[in-house]
């Protein structure tokens, strides 16, 4: 059965409030008790701002070791948990901002000011840290608080979408949603209060705030909380963690890094990874370097994590597991929404408790994304093997339709990324006057490897059906990615949009000739 959160959090203070949860880069430690009083001191200080349950904090800051308490104190007092990428400009802030209408605002020292001048509506703007900040306001104020009710559909968080396609929609998140999931989480990845995560992600994302924290919330266990990603740091920290979760650049880069030995992983018993897709390549490199084959996962903000592959038993490459328990996915036909079997690829859609409330005031786009029983319909395409394990094919708005037949950019990326030549390859669909869209590959070339886009195509037509091969071959020095390090495909689409134009078709990028 589901509890909330904080049951476990207050569980883990009691019982042994001197256990560490946090460890800063400077080894500094915050206790089980240290967080319990820590956030409970800024449940009183939210109140004290004027902050009421079920009214928004912004909070845009960089990673400090008080989120996770700042994140609680929302969870005792019902103050929904907002927070937005600090990297996001002065204007992006605003329109969420305006979208959001919250009643605090937790931002750095300038931003604020830039705000402030910009104008907030009745919003009030105080920074985190530093003098006359929220957490010095909590300094002078009670390390207990007694939390009102509150019940499993209570809205917890809204998460912002990244808003890759059209305007940024509020995940509205429930309490029930982020316990059940982690609960689910951690039973299945076998978290323990000996564990020690690395965390090295953002915290403004589901997978740094919610996969990595409340999964180390509910089993009592520990964080090294790096301000970033930096592989020198995650290397010297790695002797002292046992688990670590990242984004498949986290692997790449550290692959790329002479210090990453068997020594070096030794003290680890997981390596997870999720918010973008794992090569199978990544994947083999770093359990022929490591011996330990990386757990990879699939989720998204809206549905908390769906799929993982399994702690005890077969991880597979190019798959993303099975199921959570609870949580119930099925493969539908895009056209018609009749369910699909085993093997067919189709609309990939969930229901279950870790399946969001709606999106922030828009109950129309909330109604046309969940089927009439209740589904929610994730925008990706997969299909399930025949051991159960999901294979995620991109999303539907990446499915490249060329000469009236689909290609999934999944299917021919991954059998770009197995070709010695290629770093890491993005596919896309282009305009193409005759095909409607023509399939398109951007590169990276491996380190060493001179771009040869015929050999390339070449070695494809062994593997792949003439239709899906890339029609042009693009090579780049660096794939567009977001902070999660998900390919931004859109600005591929808009960068080569003109490629088979008039005029335009001859001489841009490599490799002519049909495909
Ligand atoms: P976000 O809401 O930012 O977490 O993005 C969710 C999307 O990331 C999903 O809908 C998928 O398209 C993608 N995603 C997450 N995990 C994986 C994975 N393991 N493999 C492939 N795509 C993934």
């Amino acid at each position: 059965m589901t509890t909330d959160l904080l049951v476990h959090v207050e569980a883990h203070a009691r019982r042994r409030p001197e256990r560490p949860f946090l460890w800063t880069a400077d080894g500094v430690v915050q206790s089980y008790g240290d967080l319990a009083r820590l956030s409970a001191a800024l449940a009183h200080a939210l109140l004290a701002a004027g902050l009421r349950k079920g009214d928004r904090l912004v909070v845009q800051v960089e990673k400090t070791p008080a989120i996770p308490a700042l994140y609680l104190a929302c969870l005792q007092t019902g103050v929904v948990f907002l927070p937005l990428n600090p990297a996001y400009t002065l204007a992006e802030t605003l329109e969420l901002v305006a979208d959001a209408a919250p009643v605090l605002i937790l931002t750095g020292t300038d931003r604020a000011a830039a705000l402030d001048a910009a104008g907030v509506g009745d919003a009030r703007l105080l920074t985190l840290t530093g003098p006359g900040g929220l957490l010095e306001a909590a300094n002078s104020l009670p390390g207990t608080f007694s939390a009102p009710g509150h019940s499993a559909d209570d809205l917890a968080a809204i998460l912002y979408t990244s808003g890759t396609t059209g305007r940024s929609k509020g995940v509205m998140l429930t309490r029930g949603n982020l316990a059940s999931n982690a609960e689910a989480l951690a039973d299945l990845w076998r978290f323990g209060e000996g564990d020690v995560l690395l965390h090295a992600l953002p915290v403004f994302h589901t997978h740094g705030l919610f996969v990595a924290t409340n999964t180390t919330l509910v089993a009592g266990g520990a964080m090294i909380w790096q301000p970033g990603f930096e592989a020198g740091a995650v290397l010297a920290a790695l002797p002292r963690a046992t688990v670590m979760m990242g984004v498949p650049t986290f692997y790449t880069r550290l692959l790329a890094h002479p210090g990453l030995t068997g020594a070096a992983v030794a003290h680890m018993r997981l390596f997870i990874s999720g918010s973008a897709p794992l090569s199978p390549a990544t994947f083999a490199q770093w359990e022929a370097r490591t011996g330990m084959p990386i757990l990879e996962r699939y989720g998204m903000t809206e549905t908390n994590m769906i799929t993982s592959n399994p702690h005890d038993g077969p991880r597979i490459a190019g798959t993303v597991g099975r199921p959570l328990p609870g949580v119930e996915v099925r493969i539908a036909d895009p056209a018609t929404g009749a369910p699909l079997q085993q093997g067919e690829v189709g609309r990939i859609e969930v229901r279950g408790p870790n399946v969001f409330k709606g999106y922030w005031r828009l109950p129309e786009k909330t109604a046309e994304e969940f089927t009439g029983d209740g589904f929610f319909v994730t925008g990706d395409l997969g299909a399930f093997d025949a051991a159960g394990y999901l294979r995620i094919m991109g999303r539907e708005k990446d499915l490249v339709i060329t000469g009236g037949l689909n290609v999934y950019p999944a299917e021919v990326e991954a059998a770009l990324d197995a070709l010695p030549g290629v770093a890491a390859s993005a596919v896309i669909g282009v305009p193409h006057p005759d095909f409607g869209e023509a399939v398109v590959a951007c590169l990276i070339p491996a380190a060493g490897a001179p771009p040869d886009d015929e050999g390339i195509r070449a070695a494809l037509r062994d593997r792949l059906a003439a239709f899906k091969i890339p029609k042009r071959v693009i090579v780049l020095d660096e794939l567009p990615r977001n902070a999660m390090g998900k390919v931004q495909k859109a600005a591929l689409r808009a960068a080569h949009a003109g490629l088979f134009s008039q005029g335009q078709g001859q001489g841009q990028g490599q490799g002519q000739g049909p495909g």
